[in-house]
């Protein structure tokens, strides 16, 4: 799909996920009804722009300690978003400039977009597949894919922010499983997902508002996100709120603002 197919493939008549996630970023890639919609999220849950920011910062460290204490050279992520610097490959090349990522959304504006994810250093490599999780064979068997990873050596998935778009219906935990059975042994799984665990009656709000407005939602529990780890080496300090995840400075944000699971996992 070429990017005037995208713009006119963007639909302005509803919110869309990636647009209103830009404006809790305080982004500007957005249109007036997705910050309707924000606003919206934001009477029922004021800390929401705190729960994205503490999910931008979740990613950051994540890549961070894959490039630098597991060897990690290559990323799939996946649920991209509209870029915000620093964008996963920035974070990633800052530790190895020759670090490779491939990008894959759904959404036509982060298509629109993808040419500001390509600004890597000259070592490094970035490409941006348009395409949907819920057909993992696209994505893995995508050229893009195979010209900028060697599935030979270990890739780290990254799914920040996705699975929460992803009812149990669409089969989430199976395409996690199948796009880590296609990556070797040493290859991690990295995973940010918004919980109603610390205030169901808010996140019950929220889900409606998401779900009225057309985009399908579903929240999870601890242990529901546990699961997209089975078989895997959960690296410390296991399971955390977002902020609690290898904290590199004070956060004060409470675990209820912050409403996210996430993990990082080695597969053995
Ligand atoms: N990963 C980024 C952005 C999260 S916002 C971050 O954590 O900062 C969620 C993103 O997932 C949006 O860009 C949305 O377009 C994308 N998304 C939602 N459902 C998807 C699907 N089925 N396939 C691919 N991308 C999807």
């Amino acid at each position: 799909m070429t990017n005037s197919h995208a713009a006119r493939d963007i639909d302005t008549s509803r919110p869309h996920s990636a647009r209103m996630y830009d404006y809790y970023l305080g982004g500007k890639d957005h249109f007036e009804i997705d910050e309707r919609a924000g606003e919206q999220v934001a009477g029922v849950f004021p800390a929401i722009y705190v729960c994205a920011r503490e999910n931008r910062a979740f990613m950051h460290r994540a890549t961070r300690v894959l490039a630098r204490e597991h060897g990690i050279r290559q990323w799939l992520d996946i649920g991209t978003g509209i870029p915000t610097e620093p964008n996963l490959h920035q974070v990633a090349q800052s530790v190895v400039p020759d670090a490779r990522v491939v990008y894959a959304d759904n959404d036509p504006l982060v298509l629109k977009y993808a040419e500001r994810l390509m600004r890597s250093t000259s070592e490094g490599r970035t490409t941006y597949i348009h395409a949907d999780f819920t057909e993992p064979e696209t994505i893995l068997n995508a050229p893009e894919l195979g010209e900028a990873l060697d599935l030979t050596q270990p890739v780290a998935l990254s799914l920040n922010a996705l699975l929460h778009f992803i009812p149990d219906a669409w089969g989430p935990y199976d395409i996690v499983a199948r796009l880590m059975d296609a990556l070797p042994s040493g290859s991690a799984l990295a995973i940010s997902h918004c919980t109603p665990d610390f205030d169901p009656e808010t996140w019950r709000k929220l889900v409606d508002i998401y779900i009225s407005s057309g985009t399908q939602v579903q929240v999870r529990s601890k242990d529901e996100f546990a699961r997209f780890f089975e078989g895997f080496e959960l690296l410390e300090p296991g399971v955390s709120v977002g902020h609690r995840w290898r904290p590199e400075g004070e956060s004060d944000a409470t675990d209820a603002e912050v409403s996210l699971w996430t993990a990082v996992g080695i597969k053995p």
